[in-house]
């Protein structure tokens, strides 16, 4: 299926590795000219070079510096001629007990995980309108729905970006010039992060083999979810095909939340 999007220009957030990397693929795979992002050069340059290599046709840019800081994002939206597609996405907080944190936790929180998505949100979408058309895809967590209690301030964060995307997607200014805004939730997909959060669950657990097979099971799909199953998801939402789609949370996790809805 050709997704109508090639020869547009997306900024993909945080996408050295793990799910960014895997929504910036399956942009490149289907024509899309990138900017992408992560705070260490020396890996982000590597993912670079290789979807350069990958996918000859696509133009590929660099920015460098966490997305959490303003001249980082500055530098993003500078770096597309236009932004057709913006895919929001930072490093989760740590997990942890909220009474170990303080304000300063949860500003950290805050930034990268609520307000960075709403400020690259804010400079894109008029324009977007404008032109008529524009995908935004924000990576939340399966968690916005399903609350995991070491992870509070990903619950607090996430939850107050889905809120406040709840009523922009709304907007006829933009649902109606085919702008879209939607949160993509994963489950526990096979990435770095989800390693980490293993090894740190282990620590009290079990082996990280026995604590890795128990998570397994517990998902009705009895696996991980791949970067690649994900990406193909973002990219299917920032098609032609998406413009009907908006203001959705939408999991990806493999049957792993319990409700109806
Ligand atoms: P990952 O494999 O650890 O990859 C994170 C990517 O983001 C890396 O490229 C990292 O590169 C970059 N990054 C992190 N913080 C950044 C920042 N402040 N500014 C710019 N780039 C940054 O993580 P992932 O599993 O793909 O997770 C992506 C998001 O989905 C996270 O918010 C995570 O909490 C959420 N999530 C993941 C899962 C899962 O199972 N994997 C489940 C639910 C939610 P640098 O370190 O070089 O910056």
């Amino acid at each position: 299926m050709n997704l109508g999007i090639s020869g547009r220009w997306a900024i993909v957030c945080a996408a050295s590795q793990g799910l960014g990397k895997g929504c910036a693929e399956a942009l490149a795979n289907e024509g899309v000219n990138l900017v992408i992002n992560a705070r260490t050069a020396d890996t982000l340059e590597h993912t670079a070079t290789e979807l350069r290599t990958r996918f000859p046709a696509v133009e590929v840019r660099t920015v460098v510096g966490d997305v959490s800081q303003e001249p980082v994002q500055a530098a993003l939206l500078a770096a597309a001629p236009q932004v057709d597609i913006l895919v929001n996405n930072a490093g989760g907080p740590p997990p942890g007990d909220f009474r170990d944190w303080d304000r300063n936790d949860w500003l950290k929180a805050l930034d990268a995980n609520m307000l960075t998505p709403i400020a690259l949100m804010k400079a894109v979408v008029d324009g977007m309108a404008e032109r008529g058309f524009g995908r935004v895809v924000n990576i939340t967590s399966g968690a916005v729905k399903a609350p995991i209690d070491i992870l509070g301030l990903s619950n607090g964060a996430r939850s107050g970006l889905t809120g406040f995307v709840a009523g922009v997607a709304r907007q006829q200014r933009l649902a109606g010039n085919n702008v879209t805004v939607n949160n993509l939730l994963p489950g526990a997909f096979d990435t770095a992060r989800l390693q980490k959060n293993l090894q740190i669950v282990s620590q009290t657990q079990g082996s990280l083999e026995s604590v890795t097979q128990a998570r397994r099971q517990s998902i009705p799909a009895a696996r991980f979810g791949t970067p690649e199953e994900f990406g193909a998801y973002c990219a299917f939402l920032c098609s032609h095909y998406g413009g009907y789609i908006t203001g959705q949370n939408l999991l990806i996790d493999g049957g792993a939340y319990p409700g109806t809805f």
